[in-house]
């Protein structure tokens, strides 16, 4: 067979190709957390399934270059950030230097400015900018040798680590050390999928730990010393990668702006977006009763005497607005 005619760069086929395989990759970032291009190989990515499985979660020497709370020469199994996601035009994450080391973190600053502006703490511009809780650990799975030690990305705190843990300590007599390599266990639970409105997840269940056979010392030149991979940014790196978005933003027209709106009824709503509604502001006049039209419909005595064809239309308004405002954010007046 021929081979495809090649222009400049990357044909089509290898990017549908390298988009196949990739599909479900979401840790394939365009800006990683970690960097693993100076590691000793660049290891698998851990990927949890439906259903039952086993890993074996196996234990690092801290570096104490970037750890939160270790120092050089400890042990840990796992490293544990807070992240920020879905930052910039390329939804990208990055370590939320606020929450994990407590120094200054522009898009944390940013949530406080919108909160002070009159957002509630959980409208979804506030909540866009959140930073969750996440983890990074060196795992085997048994029945996978040939890829060696995979690393799981970002695991959930809440759904993981929170319940392996409470399953290693409330579940047996003696709090089992799964990570250590002499009396560690293999960590079994089961992968349920699970979603969060349009977004697919595998969510975690059935924890138990069985016994594992003792692992040598040589494991740990196999693991990634998970705080040296760590990539510290700047507070101006931070500021940037989120700006990103908002520059393009700002140099939109007005014109532009409400077909902006019109695309927005089935996106998910945006971060950094600082609008509030003006809908209801700008016909607030056309109730004869100067109560807000096309919200306060047949809520005040007043509702009874109004004319039928503008109460027909405040009504409209009213549930075309709470279609609008679905999954929008919540904007407390001053
Ligand atoms: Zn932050």
């Amino acid at each position: 067979m021929a081979k495809a005619k090649r222009r400049r760069g990357r044909s089509i086929k290898e990017r549908i190709e390298h988009q196949v395989k990739t599909r479900d990759d979401d840790t394939r970032d365009f800006r990683p957390v970690l960097d693993f291009s100076n590691a000793k190989k660049k290891p698998a990515n851990f990927k949890p399934q439906k259903g039952k499985q086993r890993i074996s979660i196996l234990p690092y020497t801290v570096s104490g270059n970037n750890h939160p709370d270790l120092k050089e020469g400890d042990m840990d199994y796992k490293l544990q950030i807070y992240i920020h996601q879905g930052v910039g035009v390329n939804n990208d994450s990055i370590i939320c230097m606020n929450r994990t080391f407590g120094k200054p973190c522009y898009i944390c600053e940013e949530r406080k400015r919108l909160m002070d502006d009159g957002y509630e703490w959980d409208s979804d511009e506030v909540a866009a900018l959140g930073s969750s809780k996440r983890c990074w650990y060196n795992v085997e799975v048994p029945g996978q040798e040939d890829k060696g030690v995979q690393i799981w990305h970002k695991a959930s705190w809440k759904n993981f680590e929170k319940r392996l843990c409470s399953t290693a300590e409330e579940d047996y007599e003696e709090i089992i050390i799964f990570a250590d390599l002499e009396a560690g266990a293999y960590v079994d639970f089961k992968g349920v999928e699970n979603s969060f409105g349009k977004i697919k997840y595998i969510d975690f269940e059935n924890f138990s730990l069985k016994e594992r056979p003792e692992l040598s010392e040589d494991k740990l030149d196999e693991v990634y010393q998970l705080d040296d991979l760590l990539i510290i940014p700047t507070y101006e790196e931070v500021k940037a990668l989120f700006l990103g978005m908002d520059t393009e933003e700002t140099e939109k027209s007005d014109d532009e702006e409400e077909e902006t709106e019109e695309k927005e009824k089935e996106e998910k709503p945006k971060t950094s977006r600082r609008k509030p509604k003006k809908e209801a502001e700008e016909a607030d006049d056309d109730c004869p009763f100067h109560h807000t039209f096309g919200t306060d419909c047949n809520k005040t005595d007043d509702c009874d005497d109004c004319d039928e064809e503008i109460f027909t239309k405040c009504l409209d308004a009213q549930e075309n607005m709470e279609s609008d405002t679905k999954g929008k954010k919540k904007f407390k007046r001053k």
